[in-house]
């Protein structure tokens, strides 16, 4: 891979890094305002099921973001170590289209399927 290519990723990664930490702003912010009204709007009885469920729903998205944050943080760091693309399991260099959809992926195609 070449200098020019490892810089083009790296600011891929990092669109998607600021890109991805919008998003868990943005879902903090509604899941909190809607929270509230529902608190709001239940009064005293305080309908606590419909309180969960919507937390729920951004809980589980908010902590998706998180783990991609997490892959994507490590694609950062197997390019200062010089280790980017290549697949953590075999070693081979992770297909370029592969990289180009998933710039994050950590293992090759045929790997990949064994960590799902
Ligand atoms: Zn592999």
């Amino acid at each position: 891979m070449t200098k020019q290519e490892l810089e083009a990723y790296k600011g891929k990664l990092q669109q998607l890094s600021q890109e991805y930490l919008a998003q868990i702003q943005d879902l903090e912010d509604i899941n909190r305002e809607e929270t509230t009204d529902l608190l709001e709007e239940s009064g005293d009885s305080g309908d606590e099921a419909a309180v969960l469920f919507s937390e729920n729903i951004y809980a589980s998205q908010i902590q998706t973001l998180h783990e991609l944050l997490i892959l994507i943080d490590d694609a950062l760091k197997r390019i200062g170590a010089g280790a980017y693309g290549q697949c953590l399991d075999c070693g081979q260099v992770i297909d370029a289209r592969r990289l180009a959809a998933i710039p994050y992926a950590q293992y090759c195609l045929q790997d990949q399927t064994k960590h799902e």
